[in-house]
């Protein structure tokens, strides 16, 4: 089958389009010809690290199940999608039987593959582990990227909690607004942390979602109100820091947490799945909730995709299609 590989570490003219052995599955396995796979950070990660080859790079996928394993409660010819363990930059990918979810029948293939791997992660980040609840506030960070237009929806129709947002231009905070962000703040113009003041009069926030880190790091701390929760998910602005003030998180009682959904277990991520569908299907179904797509190319243009994701210029996802 073809697949996107990455040749070298490095930047994008090293995605380069190439043959390789279709997997093959196992009992609880579907085999699944893709028709549209999302663009995440973390591709970009894979390449400049070049890591992410298995055999293909890419997380997420929808399509058409090919091959269903013996155990599998799909059959082929079923629409699904969800999260791979093949890589899914490829004409076929390997979704586990457990994290497949099947394709509502008035959606596309598109907007299918815009959904697993930033609404999970914004699903467990605000609730599995963020804990957030009704009467709370949370500060969703680069609102406007795929993660974040997810976390906004989620965090208002799932929790109906208080969203306040950064982002980068007016373009994208005005789209946080429109997606129910209740505050919106240009962290290129403001200081986050003191809007924050002003907004909860003192009080500070009960979340942040954060995927930014080291540059962040205490502008959340400001942030946050007692008992307040920070979760890691991405280091955009750097990973270390150089000062901190333990005093800080003892006397607000802070928890301050991190996680990476792709190296989680089968049974974690199957779980994962269980309770999102559970608690977001139906709003999903009904377009309630929706993803939001910015851009599409041709399997063959990742190289532009990953420019244009890097150059931050995406609001929401962009998709790859292949065969559809
Ligand atoms: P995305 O759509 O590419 O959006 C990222 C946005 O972050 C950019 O558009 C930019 O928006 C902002 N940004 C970039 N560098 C920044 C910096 N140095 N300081 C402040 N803002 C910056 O990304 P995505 O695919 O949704 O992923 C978002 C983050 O979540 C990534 O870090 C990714 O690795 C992480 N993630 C983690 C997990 C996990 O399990 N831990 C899973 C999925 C994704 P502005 O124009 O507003 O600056």
């Amino acid at each position: 089958m073809q697949a996107i590989q990455v040749k070298e570490a490095g930047a994008s003219d090293q995605l380069h389009l190439t043959e390789v052995d279709r997997p093959s599955i196992g009992d609880h396995d579907l085999l699944v010809r893709v028709k549209a796979t999302g663009v995440n950070r973390l591709d970009t990660v894979h390449r400049q690290l070049g890591t992410g080859n298995f055999p293909a790079l890419g997380v997420e996928t929808a399509g058409v199940v090919a091959e269903a394993g013996v155990k599998s409660k799909f059959k082929p010819g079923s629409r699904v999608f969800g999260l791979t363990t093949t890589g899914s930059y490829s004409d076929y990918a390997i979704i586990p039987d457990d994290w497949a979810m099947e394709i509502p029948e008035d959606w596309t293939f598109i907007e299918a593959a815009a959904i697993p791997e930033v609404f999970l992660t914004a699903f467990q980040t605000l609730f599995t582990i963020g804990k957030l609840s009704t009467d709370e506030c949370v500060l969703i960070h680069a609102g406007a990227s795929g993660v974040g237009t997810a976390a906004i929806q989620l965090a208002k129709q799932v929790a109906d909690a208080q969203v306040i947002v950064t982002a980068g231009s007016q373009e994208k905070l005005d789209f946080c607004r429109e997606l129910g962000a209740d505050y919106v703040i240009n962290y290129k113009e403001a200081d986050f942390a003191e809007e924050i003041e002003k907004i909860t009069e003192g009080k500070g926030v009960n979340l942040v979602l954060d995927f930014i880190g080291a540059s962040y790091w205490q502008k959340n701390i400001d942030s946050l109100g007692v008992d307040g929760r920070l979760v890691l998910i991405g280091t955009l602005g750097g990973v270390k820091v150089d000062q901190v003030n333990l005093r800080d998180i003892m006397g607000k009682r802070l928890q301050i947490t991190g996680t990476l959904l792709s190296p989680r277990s089968y049974q974690y991520k199957a779980n994962l799945v269980a309770d999102f569908q559970a608690r977001v299907g139906q709003l999903l179904a009904q377009k309630e909730i929706k993803p939001i797509i910015d851009k599409v190319f041709p399997l063959k243009d990742a190289k532009e995709a990953h420019d244009y994701m890097e150059a931050s210029k995406n609001i929401g996802k962009l998709i790859l299609t292949v065969d559809a």
